[in-house]
């Protein structure tokens, strides 16, 4: 059922020969208030009733969530990860990050991910396939509803850095974030979504081109081509000078500022020099630099940069004019690098 955007349901319901009041009643059901059973709604009127008897019964439509197969808290409470479970058995995750006063999900797109960088756990695993857009939905659904068992109605951000490349499934990923940001519905404004990339051109080139209105992180991690495409092999394909090219056009079309993602790895990329020549490679750009100390994973050998190199690289980004914030290392006891939770539950 999380599959079909507003007009799609109102197209299903009138064919049909249900009213748009009927498809109005149900989107309301189901996204705004999160209803677990459609069968006992006082505001449903009889020939919904009837359809939805008709429809939901059966080979018919479903609106039951992905089950939780497993699910860890980190010591400090505030970031729960949950493992959910698809229909044709994937598995996907989804964070849930509390802060004070509100709460932020990160959603997966796809279950493993094709883009292969060394040091993510769900590069290991390779590309397994595309999320639908239902299964982007449910995932806002599904930490919607623990946050209002709760007493919590706090979801007030989304970021798309869960498993898998968002941009390399483009056309579910907008088609979720269509339904996610409808006002009669989930209603989380797009100024508070971001898409992560770790840096598909095309796709963020088709971002600019649609002016679509959410937040864009690009991961760079690397400040030569050479450093990078050890890191992110997806640059071998479209190369660091293209990556910021199409950065500075999707600026100067969109006129909105881009997020760079850098992890940092002690003695890979953490020297002062690369960070020079990372302030050098985004002169003109209105960015904003994120640096996060690596999250440790099993097969990945690299170690988190300490403190003070983490520090030091931030000053001189500093000075070079950018802003430039150090990432929380939320949840590392839960594991909550991407992949992670899914790759430990296989290995056990
Ligand atoms: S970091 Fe993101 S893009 Fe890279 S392999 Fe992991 S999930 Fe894919």
């Amino acid at each position: 059922m999380y599959d079909l955007t507003f007009a799609a349901l109102e197209a299903e319901l009138a064919a049909s020969g249900l009213r748009p009041v009927h498809a109005k009643t149900l989107w309301r059901a189901l996204h705004r208030d999160g209803a677990e059973d459609l069968t006992q709604r006082p505001d449903f009127l009889p020939p919904l009733r009837r359809w939805i008897v008709e429809r939901m019964t059966g080979d018919g439509f479903s609106i039951a969530l992905p089950p939780v197969r497993s699910e860890t808290a980190s010591s400090d409470g505030l970031t729960r990860k949950f493992l959910l479970a698809l229909e044709d058995g994937q598995e996907v995750e989804t964070v849930l990050m509390g802060y004070p006063g509100r709460h932020t999900a990160c959603i997966s797109t796809q279950a493993g991910c094709a883009m292969g960088c060394v040091f993510c756990a769900t590069g290991q695993m390779g590309f397994i396939r595309h999320l639908t857009a239902g299964e982007i939905v449910a995932q806002v659904l599904h930490c919607r509803r623990v946050l209002r068992a709760a007493g919590s109605d706090g979801l007030r951000n989304l970021v798309l850095m869960g498993m898998g490349e968002p941009l390399h499934n483009y056309d579910a990923v907008m088609a979720a974030l269509g339904i996610i940001t409808d006002r009669r519905g989930i209603n989380i404004g797009p100024a508070r979504i971001t898409i992560s990339t770790v840096g598909v051109v095309p796709g963020i080139l088709r971002l600019a081109g649609e002016q679509q209105p959410y937040g864009l992180a690009v991961s760079l991690h690397g400040a030569t081509e050479e450093e990078r495409s050890a890191l992110v092999p997806v640059s071998r394909r479209w190369p660091l000078a293209e990556l910021i090219a199409a950065c500075r056009e999707y600026c100067h079309r969109t006129g909105r500022r881009i997020f760079f993602e850098w992890t940092l790895i002690a003695g890979r990329n953490d020297s002062p020099e690369t960070a020079a020549r990372l302030a050098t490679l985004l002169q003109g750009i209105d960015a904003h630099i994120n640096l996060i100390p690596l999250n440790p994973t099993q097969s990945y050998d690299g170690a988190a940069a300490s403190a003070g190199t983490v520090h030091r690289f931030q000053r001189i980004l500093r000075d070079a004019g950018f802003p430039a914030t150090i990432r929380q290392r939320r949840g590392i006891d839960v594991a909550a690098g991407c992949g992670q939770l899914r790759a430990e539950k296989r290995a056990a």
